[in-house]
């Protein structure tokens, strides 16, 4: 009977955004609950990337996943997103590092999420761990 808030269900989806200049497509997955951008910049060629607004094979495997940072995540991506848009621009990039961490901040608190490059993961058949045997003295 209540509407849900688009910050819910959207836990585990995956979402592609197709890149308007290089039809690239950047797959990702929302790993917390918040919200994402209709926009991404694209990793290839730094034009815009629109969303799919979910409407994708959920099959499909993410390359990128929206994440909620912690305090110190939040300032150590922060720090490299200026270094980024400093290698991309000519021109100095004009914000401080505390503003920007700031402006990330308050997007963070609206429920916006963040986007970083999948982990690796085991979910693959990986080497076997220390077996109950392991700590067997001979
Ligand atoms: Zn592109």
């Amino acid at each position: 009977m209540t509407r849900q808030p688009n910050t819910s269900l959207r836990y585990g989806k995956i979402n592609v955004y197709t890149c308007q200049t290089c039809r690239r497509d950047i797959v990702t997955i929302d790993i917390d609950d918040g919200v994402t951008p209709f926009m991404v910049t694209c990793p290839e060629c730094g034009n815009e990337a629109f969303s799919h607004c979910y409407e994708v094979n959920q099959q499909l495997r993410p390359q990128w996943e929206w994440f909620r940072p912690t305090e110190d995540q939040l300032v150590e991506l922060t720090r490299e997103e200026l270094a980024a848009i400093q290698a991309n621009n000519a021109a100095p990039v004009t914000i401080t590092e505390d503003d920007a961490v700031l402006c990330n901040r308050e997007h963070l608190e609206k429920g916006g999420l963040f986007l970083r490059s999948v982990m690796p993961r085991p979910s693959a058949p990986s080497a076997p761990g220390p077996g109950p045997e392991a700590g067997r003295t001979a």
